[in-house]
């Protein structure tokens, strides 16, 4: 996807109010990250002095599209002719750049006036936005009063681990967690007197069952 389309689909900027002054509105209220950093060190994003969410991000002139999956949205300055808001934090108000916005979808955000974080998902490392965020259940919290003796984590991670209803009943009907389609098998080349240890038929199982998980 070129780096212009997504800026179709995605902005990570504060709207001009003067051309939407109903989504600037919007994005003022639910889009905005923190602020945390100089205006707070105490926001709960802030981990060893630094914001865990990676704001304020870089202003960019131009969306890129990077190798690991995340684009850095477009997130123009002030002098490219990126806007500005006045929010009110703590009694006082501040002007803040495009460095932190949230990436939103203008139609979704003007639909549902709430917060929604629309991400460019591309590569196989953002998978679990199509595989795990949608399974994953509610929200929970794991607490103990005690400093557990040993720092287990396989059972911390069972006793942290549930299976909500919409979970629960997609498992109990057997509904595929992911399909592929078309399903492409990469086959790698064989050289002469180069063959691997195991016979293509069963490897093609293998794939076969790979890409259909939970059907025997
Ligand atoms: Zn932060």
């Amino acid at each position: 996807m070129h780096s212009t389309q997504i800026d179709e689909v995605i902005s990570a900027e504060f709207p001009n109010p003067e051309v939407d002054p109903v989504l600037s509105d919007i994005v003022k209220k639910n889009m905005i990250h923190g602020p945390c950093g100089n205006f707070n060190m105490n926001s709960p994003c802030m981990k060893d002095g630094r914001c865990s969410k990676k704001y304020p991000r870089q202003l960019i002139k131009e969306t890129q599209t990077g190798d690991d999956g995340y684009p850095k949205y477009r997130r123009r300055s002030p002098e490219d002719g990126g806007c500005t808001a006045k929010i009110n934090f703590r009694g006082k108000e501040i002007e803040i750049d495009n460095k932190w916005v949230v990436p939103y979808s203008p139609p979704l955000s003007k639909m549902f006036h709430a917060h929604i974080n629309v991400e460019y998902c591309k590569s196989v490392k953002s998978i679990k936005y199509i595989c795990k965020y949608i399974h994953k259940g509610s929200d929970m919290a794991v607490f103990s009063l005690k400093k557990a003796k040993e720092d287990d984590e396989v059972s911390n991670y069972q006793l942290g681990r549930y299976i909500s209803s919409n979970e629960a009943v997609w498992r109990v009907l057997s509904f595929p967690i992911h399909e592929r389609h078309p399903t492409v098998v990469h086959l790698s080349v064989h050289l002469e007197n180069g063959q691997r240890g195991r016979t293509s038929r069963e490897k093609m199982l293998k794939q076969l069952l790979l890409n259909h998980p939970g059907q025997p």
